[in-house]
């Protein structure tokens, strides 16, 4: 039962994968589905326990669930120590502090 439970959970976090993938391609053609297709993989993440990687998160609008590329429907203002990703569709603003993580990475890899 446990093996099974690990192997659900791969397939889940390949399954996000896609969806993610897919999301970026097909925005360009329907935000709508795009923004479908990142529910879905939310509620699979969910499901499944799985937590998504920053890269994703920074993606998907909290407030109103829209997939975000900057320069389509999300601006990024550098502030600081800041970095600012602004959802277009409903405005709502994410931070996230990017220079400590920066360092933390660098003197990560250096070991
Ligand atoms: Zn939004």
């Amino acid at each position: 039962m446990r093996k099974n439970k690990k192997l659900y959970k791969r397939l889940a976090r390949r399954h996000i994968e896609e969806l993610f993938s897919f999301a970026e391609r097909i925005q360009k053609v329907s935000q709508e589905l795009a923004n479908r297709a990142i529910e879905i993989a939310l509620r699979i993440a969910k499901h499944y326990n799985i937590r998504l990687e920053k890269e994703k998160k920074q993606r998907v609008c909290k407030k109103c669930g829209a997939f975000l590329t900057p320069g389509i429907n999300a601006k990024i203002r550098l502030k600081a120590k800041t970095i600012i990703i602004k959802c277009l569709h409903c405005g709502a603003e994410k931070r996230w502090p990017y220079v400590k993580e920066n360092i933390r990475k660098r003197s990560r890899s250096n070991n």
